[in-house]
């Protein structure tokens, strides 16, 4: 029977949501990770330190299972942010990073950034600081094919961020794309990617042959298999620039499986038995344990966790759960197109 033991993972990128679904999403978060990087889009976007401050209490009620679960919280972009509270939420922990969304590019990011160059101001704040920026990295223009919205960041926003702010630690979220591994491998500067489980696993036509899947739609949306391929060679180089963040997003499944389906996967429940499977099955298992523990801290310039966690092998394959019920609503445990021999030991 094969073992493995490895450093206790983080979550780099996860959706909490609020109200009911906070009691069952967040322990099945702190049970897994020592930490989570928290998304501040919620229906009323986290703008202020006090909204994350009450938001990092209900989440800290909600953990209790690990007592060294830490969140940690994210304020969401927009030109009105105010610079003081937000470098004062930062000394004081309340604040871990700021997050960027083009507005309109996903769940509950209408009031997102429309105009770049308008917080640049606080982003200077930022560098002085050293608070990570954290970066949706799509367009969001009518104009542009959604396939295209991830490259086209890069060349109009990225690029420029970079070079106004060359000192300011940037993560570019949940790549996508051939193209986003190549512009993190080309450039020296303080910027890293995270990649989601999802993203190594499925390409658009596993969400779009044949019939069409709403539980593998997500944003920034699936692509080719050239792109998946090239975030598998990123998640397994040795160059620690590529680190997990799941960007499990639960919605409840009646807005999954509607005319105008939401974006997002929940993958919380079997990410790490998942991403074992995926590495094992490229002869690259030794490589799981930077990925989902040790790349992110180092680019967060954060200890590693001193505990561990086990896996397995076991002989038949894993059934999970096919969904997490809360209350009256029901999330899609997230399903790839494989099977899962890995188990977690308690
Ligand atoms: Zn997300």
């Amino acid at each position: 029977m094969k073992k493995i033991e490895i450093i206790k993972p983080d979550d780099w990128h996860v959706h909490f949501r609020e109200g009911l679904f906070l009691e069952k999403l967040v322990p099945e978060t702190s049970k897994l990770f020592n930490r989570a990087i928290v998304m501040p889009n919620l229906t009323f976007p986290i703008v202020s330190s006090n909204q994350a401050s009450e938001y990092k209490k209900q989440l800290l009620d909600f953990s209790k299972n690990n007592e060294y679960f830490e969140p940690l919280m994210t304020l969401y972009l927009n030109e009105e942010i105010d610079i003081k509270d937000l470098i004062k939420a930062y000394e004081n922990k309340i604040i871990f990073a700021v997050k960027l969304y083009p507005a309109g590019a996903t769940t509950n990011s209408s009031k997102g950034v429309k105009d770049i160059t308008k917080t640049y101001k606080i982003l200077e704040a930022m560098c002085k600081c050293k608070i990570p920026l954290l970066i949706h990295g799509e367009v969001n223009n009518k104009e542009i094919d959604v396939f295209d919205r991830e490259k086209v960041f890069i060349d109009n926003e990225l690029t420029q961020i970079c070079k106004e702010f060359p000192n300011l630690k940037i993560t570019l979220e949940h790549i996508t794309t051939k193209y986003a591994v190549q512009f993190v491998n080309n450039t020296k500067r303080n910027l890293k990617a995270s990649i989601t489980p999802h993203h190594l696993i499925l390409n658009r036509s596993d969400m779009l042959e044949h019939t069409i899947k709403p539980h593998y739609y997500c944003l920034p949306i699936l692509k080719r298999e050239e792109d998946r391929k090239a975030l598998l060679s990123a998640a397994f180089n040795t160059n620690k620039k590529f680190f997990m963040g799941t960007d499990s997003a639960p919605h409840d499944i009646k807005n999954k499986e509607a005319d105008c389906g939401c974006a997002g996967i929940f993958n919380t429940i079997n990410c790490i038995q998942v991403l074992a499977q995926v590495f094992e099955n490229n002869r690259q298992l030794n490589m799981l344990e930077n990925f989902i523990s040790v790349n992110g801290a180092l680019h967060y310039e954060l200890p590693l966790n001193s505990e561990k966690i086990r896996l397995k092998k076991v002989k038949d394959p894993i059934n999970f759960p096919n969904v997490l019920k809360i209350n009256n609503f029901k999330i899609k445990v997230f399903k790839p197109n494989f099977k899962i021999f890995w188990q977690l030991e308690s």
